[in-house]
């Protein structure tokens, strides 16, 4: 399987608990994950993108998210992008995304970025555990 992630889903899926916005999202993310830490030393690799990606693919909000979002988005993705040094057309691999994660992202700059996202009390477990 070819997985692409926008840069703001490299900490969606660091985060990810099994919530989502649809049976077939969470199905489909479950999937993703299952193929990332399917392989010994999380070696499955990832492909960048600032488009529409793996995660997008079965989600029922892609078209208001199109229409609607797309600058919260954007901004999450120029962020994260920033901070991970992440970039279109990088093929990286899920155990080195998962330590640039866990090098750069704080719980302040988490809750500066993604604190209105309806996820957000959810993924800040994360966060909330390394201070
Ligand atoms: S709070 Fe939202 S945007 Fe931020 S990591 Fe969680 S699901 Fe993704
Ligand atoms: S809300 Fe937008 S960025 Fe998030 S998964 Fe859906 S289409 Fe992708």
């Amino acid at each position: 399987m070819d997985i692409y992630f926008r840069p703001h889903h490299f900490v969606c899926a660091f985060c990810f608990q099994g919530a989502g916005y649809s049976h077939e999202f969470i199905a489909n993310f479950k999937n993703i994950m299952s193929e990332l830490d399917s392989q010994s030393e999380n070696k499955s690799m990832i492909n960048v993108t600032m488009m529409e990606d793996s995660i997008c693919a079965y989600c029922p909000r892609c078209l208001d998210c199109r229409e609607l979002n797309s600058t919260s988005v954007i901004k999450l993705d120029l962020f994260y992008s920033e901070l991970l040094k992440l970039k279109t057309g990088d093929e990286i691999s899920w155990d080195e995304a998962k330590k640039r994660i866990i090098e750069k992202v704080d719980l302040v700059i988490f809750q500066n970025i993604c604190s209105a996202c309806q996820w957000y009390e959810i993924c800040k477990v994360h966060f909330t555990k390394k201070q």
